[in-house]
Protein backbone atom coordinates (compact mmCIF):
# COMPACT_ATOMS: atom_id res chain seq x y z
CA UNK A 1 0.00 0.00 0.00
CA UNK A 2 0.74 3.38 -0.65
CA UNK A 3 -0.17 6.75 -0.05
CA UNK A 4 -2.36 7.05 -3.14
CA UNK A 5 -3.79 4.11 -1.20
CA UNK A 6 -4.72 6.15 1.75
CA UNK A 7 -6.28 8.69 -0.34
CA UNK A 8 -8.50 6.23 -1.88
CA UNK A 9 -9.11 5.24 2.20
CA UNK A 10 -10.09 8.82 2.71
CA UNK A 11 -12.85 8.68 -0.01
CA UNK A 12 -14.30 5.26 1.20
CA UNK A 13 -13.22 3.51 -1.46
CA UNK A 14 -11.24 1.28 0.11
CA UNK A 15 -14.45 -0.40 1.45
CA UNK A 16 -13.25 -3.13 3.66
CA UNK A 17 -11.82 0.15 5.32
CA UNK A 18 -15.81 0.36 6.53
CA UNK A 19 -16.81 -2.11 8.94
CA UNK A 20 -20.34 -0.54 10.74
CA UNK A 21 -23.26 0.09 8.88
CA UNK A 22 -23.75 3.33 7.73
CA UNK A 23 -20.55 4.45 8.85
CA UNK A 24 -20.38 8.47 7.97
CA UNK A 25 -18.44 9.16 4.96
CA UNK A 26 -16.33 11.53 6.99
CA UNK A 27 -14.06 10.72 9.75
CA UNK A 28 -15.38 10.87 13.11
CA UNK A 29 -13.26 12.80 16.16
CA UNK A 30 -12.14 9.92 18.24
CA UNK A 31 -11.30 10.82 22.27
CA UNK A 32 -9.70 7.08 22.18
CA UNK A 33 -8.31 4.70 19.63
CA UNK A 34 -7.13 1.52 19.98
CA UNK A 35 -4.49 0.89 17.03
CA UNK A 36 -4.03 -3.03 16.63
CA UNK A 37 -3.03 -5.30 14.12
CA UNK A 38 -5.56 -8.34 13.72
CA UNK A 39 -9.03 -8.22 14.13
CA UNK A 40 -9.35 -9.68 17.53
CA UNK A 41 -6.45 -7.98 19.01
CA UNK A 42 -8.34 -4.95 20.42
CA UNK A 43 -10.30 -7.26 22.01
CA UNK A 44 -8.29 -9.26 23.55
CA UNK A 45 -6.26 -6.25 24.85
CA UNK A 46 -8.84 -3.95 25.56
CA UNK A 47 -12.46 -5.57 25.33
CA UNK A 48 -13.06 -4.23 29.06
CA UNK A 49 -11.24 -1.08 28.97
CA UNK A 50 -13.55 0.01 25.53
CA UNK A 51 -16.98 -0.85 27.20
CA UNK A 52 -16.13 0.77 30.25
CA UNK A 53 -15.15 3.32 28.21
CA UNK A 54 -18.24 3.49 26.07
CA UNK A 55 -20.23 3.33 29.04
CA UNK A 56 -19.15 6.88 29.85
CA UNK A 57 -20.08 8.05 26.84
CA UNK A 58 -16.60 9.16 25.14
CA UNK A 59 -16.28 8.30 21.38
CA UNK A 60 -13.82 4.97 21.22
CA UNK A 61 -12.81 3.43 17.66
CA UNK A 62 -10.84 0.94 16.50
CA UNK A 63 -7.97 0.17 13.85
CA UNK A 64 -7.27 -2.81 12.54
CA UNK A 65 -3.91 -2.68 10.63
CA UNK A 66 -4.71 -5.64 8.65
CA UNK A 67 -7.48 -8.25 7.75
CA UNK A 68 -5.65 -10.74 9.67
CA UNK A 69 -5.91 -13.49 6.92
CA UNK A 70 -5.10 -16.36 6.17
CA UNK A 71 -5.99 -18.55 9.37
CA UNK A 72 -6.38 -22.24 9.26
CA UNK A 73 -10.73 -21.79 9.91
CA UNK A 74 -11.12 -17.99 8.94
CA UNK A 75 -11.71 -16.43 5.17
CA UNK A 76 -12.17 -12.44 4.26
CA UNK A 77 -15.85 -13.13 4.50
CA UNK A 78 -16.01 -14.41 7.86
CA UNK A 79 -13.43 -12.50 9.86
CA UNK A 80 -15.48 -9.15 7.96
CA UNK A 81 -18.82 -10.88 9.77
CA UNK A 82 -17.15 -12.09 12.96
CA UNK A 83 -15.79 -8.35 13.71
CA UNK A 84 -18.78 -6.79 12.77
CA UNK A 85 -20.31 -8.60 15.59
CA UNK A 86 -17.81 -7.90 18.05
CA UNK A 87 -18.20 -4.10 16.87
CA UNK A 88 -21.65 -4.20 18.08
CA UNK A 89 -21.21 -5.72 21.27
CA UNK A 90 -18.81 -3.02 22.23
CA UNK A 91 -20.55 -0.09 20.88
CA UNK A 92 -17.70 1.57 18.79
CA UNK A 93 -18.34 4.74 17.25
CA UNK A 94 -15.68 3.74 14.75
CA UNK A 95 -14.04 0.67 13.37
CA UNK A 96 -11.43 0.64 10.60
CA UNK A 97 -9.35 -1.41 8.42
CA UNK A 98 -6.34 -0.97 6.68
CA UNK A 99 -5.17 -3.40 3.96
CA UNK A 100 -1.67 -3.95 5.25
CA UNK A 101 -0.28 -7.31 5.43
CA UNK A 102 -0.84 -9.65 7.52
CA UNK A 103 1.74 -11.84 9.12
CA UNK A 104 4.73 -9.08 7.10
CA UNK A 105 3.56 -6.01 8.59
CA UNK A 106 6.51 -3.37 8.52
CA UNK A 107 6.70 -0.67 10.33
CA UNK A 108 8.00 1.59 7.26
CA UNK A 109 7.93 5.17 6.16
CA UNK A 110 4.70 4.51 3.43
CA UNK A 111 3.01 2.59 6.53
CA UNK A 112 3.97 5.37 8.62
CA UNK A 113 2.53 8.34 6.70
CA UNK A 114 -0.16 6.03 6.35
CA UNK A 115 -1.62 5.66 10.08
CA UNK A 116 0.01 9.48 10.93
CA UNK A 117 -2.26 10.66 8.30
CA UNK A 118 -5.60 8.69 10.19
CA UNK A 119 -4.71 10.09 13.81
CA UNK A 120 -4.69 13.65 12.25
CA UNK A 121 -8.33 13.21 11.17
CA UNK A 122 -9.70 11.42 14.13
CA UNK A 123 -8.09 12.96 16.83
CA UNK A 124 -8.02 10.43 19.76
CA UNK A 125 -6.61 12.03 22.82
CA UNK A 126 -5.67 8.58 23.98
CA UNK A 127 -3.95 6.29 21.73
CA UNK A 128 -3.52 2.14 22.78
CA UNK A 129 -1.13 -0.40 20.59
CA UNK A 130 0.30 -3.54 21.25
CA UNK A 131 3.28 -3.60 23.94
CA UNK A 132 6.41 -3.59 22.32
CA UNK A 133 7.71 -6.99 23.23
CA UNK A 134 5.92 -9.83 21.79
CA UNK A 135 5.84 -12.90 19.96
CA UNK A 136 4.41 -12.27 16.76
CA UNK A 137 6.93 -10.02 14.75
CA UNK A 138 3.39 -8.35 13.49
CA UNK A 139 2.56 -6.81 16.94
CA UNK A 140 6.04 -6.01 17.56
CA UNK A 141 6.01 -4.01 14.30
CA UNK A 142 2.50 -2.63 15.12
CA UNK A 143 4.02 -1.43 18.42
CA UNK A 144 6.92 0.27 16.24
CA UNK A 145 4.47 1.98 13.88
CA UNK A 146 2.43 3.90 16.05
CA UNK A 147 5.03 4.66 18.35
CA UNK A 148 6.26 6.46 15.28
CA UNK A 149 2.88 7.34 13.68
CA UNK A 150 2.11 9.24 16.74
CA UNK A 151 5.02 11.68 16.20
CA UNK A 152 4.70 11.96 12.77
CA UNK A 153 0.97 13.09 13.46
CA UNK A 154 2.69 16.67 14.41
CA UNK A 155 4.60 17.31 11.42
CA UNK A 156 3.35 20.44 9.82
CA UNK A 157 4.48 21.03 6.00
CA UNK A 158 3.11 17.56 4.99
CA UNK A 159 1.11 16.21 2.40
CA UNK A 160 -0.51 14.03 4.99
CA UNK A 161 -4.59 14.71 5.34
CA UNK A 162 -5.64 16.54 8.54
CA UNK A 163 -3.96 19.18 10.46
CA UNK A 164 -0.92 18.47 12.57
CA UNK A 165 -1.96 16.45 16.12
CA UNK A 166 -0.09 15.01 18.91
CA UNK A 167 -1.87 12.44 21.11
CA UNK A 168 -1.63 13.46 24.59
CA UNK A 169 -1.11 9.29 25.80
CA UNK A 170 -0.07 6.13 24.62
CA UNK A 171 -0.36 3.18 26.43
CA UNK A 172 0.39 -0.65 25.40
CA UNK A 173 -1.88 -3.74 26.23
CA UNK A 174 -0.10 -6.93 26.27
CA UNK A 175 -0.36 -9.04 24.15
CA UNK A 176 -0.39 -12.85 24.41
CA UNK A 177 2.09 -14.78 22.17
CA UNK A 178 4.87 -14.49 25.06
CA UNK A 179 3.57 -14.99 27.48
CA UNK A 180 5.48 -12.59 30.39
CA UNK A 181 5.01 -11.18 33.77
CA UNK A 182 4.83 -7.82 32.86
CA UNK A 183 4.91 -5.27 35.46
CA UNK A 184 2.01 -2.61 34.52
CA UNK A 185 1.82 0.65 34.99
CA UNK A 186 -1.62 0.70 35.67
CA UNK A 187 -4.40 -1.79 35.89
CA UNK A 188 -8.20 -0.45 35.10
CA UNK A 189 -10.67 -2.48 36.98
CA UNK A 190 -12.98 -3.99 34.08
CA UNK A 191 -15.12 -5.85 36.45
CA UNK A 192 -18.65 -4.48 35.43
CA UNK A 193 -17.42 -5.54 31.72
CA UNK A 194 -15.59 -8.80 31.32
CA UNK A 195 -18.97 -10.97 30.11
CA UNK A 196 -19.10 -8.73 27.60
CA UNK A 197 -15.67 -8.77 26.76
CA UNK A 198 -16.33 -12.26 26.77
CA UNK A 199 -19.24 -11.89 24.12
CA UNK A 200 -17.74 -9.93 22.22
CA UNK A 201 -14.64 -12.45 21.65
CA UNK A 202 -16.87 -14.82 21.18
CA UNK A 203 -17.93 -13.79 18.07
CA UNK A 204 -14.56 -14.88 16.08
CA UNK A 205 -15.68 -18.11 15.86
CA UNK A 206 -13.20 -18.74 13.34
CA UNK A 207 -10.47 -17.84 15.59
CA UNK A 208 -11.18 -19.03 19.09
CA UNK A 209 -13.61 -21.61 18.71
CA UNK A 210 -13.39 -23.63 15.60
CA UNK A 211 -10.52 -26.73 15.95
CA UNK A 212 -9.57 -25.59 19.38
CA UNK A 213 -9.97 -28.10 22.02
CA UNK A 214 -13.28 -28.23 24.01
CA UNK A 215 -11.85 -29.00 27.68
CA UNK A 216 -10.84 -26.66 30.04
CA UNK A 217 -8.52 -24.46 30.33
CA UNK A 218 -9.92 -22.35 26.84
CA UNK A 219 -8.83 -19.74 25.38
CA UNK A 220 -11.78 -17.98 27.03
CA UNK A 221 -10.14 -19.81 30.91
CA UNK A 222 -7.02 -18.60 29.97
CA UNK A 223 -8.28 -14.62 29.22
CA UNK A 224 -10.54 -14.66 32.36
CA UNK A 225 -7.69 -16.16 34.45
CA UNK A 226 -5.57 -13.20 33.02
CA UNK A 227 -8.04 -10.77 33.64
CA UNK A 228 -8.93 -12.29 37.14
CA UNK A 229 -5.11 -12.38 38.24
CA UNK A 230 -4.46 -8.75 37.37
CA UNK A 231 -7.63 -8.00 39.70
CA UNK A 232 -6.65 -9.44 42.41
CA UNK A 233 -3.34 -7.18 42.17
CA UNK A 234 -5.86 -3.99 42.69
CA UNK A 235 -8.21 -5.94 44.71
CA UNK A 236 -10.96 -5.83 41.91
CA UNK A 237 -12.78 -8.96 40.07
CA UNK A 238 -11.01 -8.75 36.89
CA UNK A 239 -8.60 -6.06 35.42
CA UNK A 240 -6.70 -4.93 32.22
CA UNK A 241 -3.22 -4.17 32.69
CA UNK A 242 -1.62 -1.59 30.27
CA UNK A 243 2.19 0.05 30.00
CA UNK A 244 3.37 3.34 29.34
CA UNK A 245 6.76 4.84 28.35
CA UNK A 246 5.76 8.15 30.47
CA UNK A 247 4.01 8.71 33.78
CA UNK A 248 0.35 8.47 34.30
CA UNK A 249 -0.82 11.62 35.96
CA UNK A 250 -3.68 10.98 38.04
CA UNK A 251 -7.03 14.15 38.79
CA UNK A 252 -9.05 12.37 41.20
CA UNK A 253 -7.45 10.20 44.26
CA UNK A 254 -10.86 8.64 44.93
CA UNK A 255 -10.86 7.37 42.32
CA UNK A 256 -8.04 4.99 43.34
CA UNK A 257 -8.62 1.66 44.18
ZN1 LIG B 1 -2.75 -10.32 16.64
Amino acid sequence: MNYNDFRDFEQGELHRADYIDNMPTTLPQLDYLVIACHPDDAEIGCGGTILSLKAQGVKVGVLDLTDGEPTPHGTLEIRRRETQEATAILGLDWRGQLNLPNRSLVADMDTRKLVAGLIRQLRPRVLFTHYWEDAHPDHVAASALVDAARFWAKLSKTDMPGEPYYPAKLLYFPSMHLRLHLKPSFVLDVTPYHERKLQALRCYQSQFIAGRPTTSPTVFDDITARARYYGWTIGAMYGEPFLSREEVGVRDLQQLL
